[in-house]
């Protein structure tokens, strides 16, 4: 039987009841969280078991990033300060085309991954190519990883054309079945990408295997001015006609959206992943973050790639999220400190359709847990450490992090071999990619 953890923090914070806990334990045992009681009572109760004091530390459920494509942190400011499709066009996309391999893939992941578990992330939802290589990546570095398998009418070194997306995509799943840490999405990678044959496609498929989908929508106004040229409506009710709403899906974005398409999006259960830094970066405008949560939407955060923000940060993001929203929506009571931190925890699990196995900390579920230190000056005094966390802390304060009960960075560092790889690879990307640049 393995050993039993002991965590012993000043807090313990539960999103999804906005509780805060003091002088509670919370054991581990395997990959679960196995109970969660009293300081002393634990001690009494599993007196072998291993203590890990964090006497200055909030503990809280491990952060969801809900949108991402992790490969691209090889590409971090590789093409800044350009509008989005020139971006796309004239840079990423001839960048990609010329690098991305499984060999990339698998590099660029676990730097990102390096960088998110050190940032108190334990999962993310991605969405690239050369999926294997995606869940290869997260099994060795023991990272929770939602791999989207983007979909594509045009062909890239990956795929030439949407079918053979869809049936890499599929083999992929079946390849990792079964795995605790690994699953997977279809993703379509944008309306404007994706013609409404390989919708249905994906709305059947989806639908037939119980697969969530992981789409950008409605992220610029170009996109939408777009489709009312092609198909002479918004995207939005051109996927609505298609039949791709539903609670199945998140919807990476969702900037420019109106009463009557927010009413629409809580009706069909449809989850908003908000991308604060990159909208900004992007000058994609402004969420009303706010709105859609009186709408009734479910509200996650993402950081989108490394190559649009260009952090994969989501204590910066969360606390951006919180003062976009009081601007958006003119009023300084917008988006509180817990919403806020709900936003990055147990709402991004209800996206994922993971709620009940992460983002809270409750007896049962999977020990992703991460523990952050509030003595820095930045956070001191502490009045309420949500606050604190939401507000002022830094990522650098993420002492110690826990993915599925395995203790992954202690007192500060990666305990895997794999973050010491990723930082050596992006070394040799980074000449590579420098010396072949034509853009
Ligand atoms: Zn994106």
């Amino acid at each position: 039987m393995p050993r039993l953890q002991c965590l012993l923090p000043r807090w313990l914070i539960q999103p999804d009841t906005r509780t805060l806990l003091e002088h509670h334990a919370l054991v581990i045992e395997g990959e679960r969280i196995h109970a969660i009681v009293p300081a002393g009572e634990a001690r009494r109760q599993w007196p072998d078991a291993d203590e890990i004091h964090l006497p200055d530390h909030a503990l809280l459920p491990g952060l969801i990033n809900l949108h991402c494509h992790a490969a691209m942190t090889l590409l971090r400011g590789y093409a800044d300060d350009l509008a989005l499709m020139d971006w796309l066009q004239n840079h990423i996309w001839p960048a990609e085309s010329r690098h991305v391999s499984d060999e990339f893939v698998f590099d660029g992941t676990q730097l990102a991954i390096t960088e998110l578990i050190a940032g108190g992330v334990t999962c993310t939802n991605d969405m690239y190519f050369h999926h294997d290589a995606v869940a290869r990546a997260a099994l060795d570095a023991n990272y929770r990883m939602v791999v989207g398998c983007s979909i594509l009418e045009f062909p890239t070194p990956y795929a030439s054309n949407a079918d053979s997306y869809l049936r890499r995509a599929l083999a992929c799943r079946d390849q990792f079945a079964g795995e605790n840490l690994v699953s997977f999405t279809l993703a379509p990678h944008a309306p404007y990408t994706v013609s409404d044959d390989t919708f249905r496609r994906v709305i059947t498929l989806a639908d037939e295997l119980g697969m969530g989908i992981h789409c950008h929508i409605h992220e610029t106004r170009d996109e939408i001015e777009g489709s009312l040229k092609e198909h002479g409506v918004r995207p939005l009710e051109r996927l609505s006609r298609l039949g791709l709403l539903g609670s199945q899906l998140v919807a990476a974005h969702m900037v420019h959206v109106t009463d009557t398409e927010m009413a629409l999006l809580a009706k069909q259960g449809v989850h908003v992943a908000h991308n604060p830094a990159s909208n900004l970066k992007l000058a994609s405008g402004l969420a009303p973050v706010a709105a859609m949560q009186r709408a009734g939407i479910n509200v996650g955060i993402g950081t989108d790639g490394a190559a649009s923000n260009n952090k994969l940060d989501l204590f910066a993001d969360l606390r951006m999220a919180a003062l976009i929203a009081k601007v958006a929506d003119a009023n300084p009571t917008a988006l509180p400190a817990w919403e806020a931190l709900q936003m990055a925890t147990c709402n991004g699990a209800a996206a994922l359709g993971m709620g009940d196995r992460i983002g809270s900390l409750r007896t049962g579920l999977q020990a992703d847990v991460i523990a952050v230190n509030l003595t820095a000056s930045g956070t001191q005094p502490c009045y309420d450490p949500v606050s604190q966390l939401v507000y002022a802390a830094d990522r650098s304060q993420v002492s110690d992090v826990w993915i599925a009960g395995r203790h992954v960075y202690a007192d500060h560092q990666h305990t895997g071999t794999f973050a010491g790889r990723a930082m050596q690879a992006a070394q040799r990307w980074q000449a590579r990619i420098a010396s072949n640049r034509t853009a």
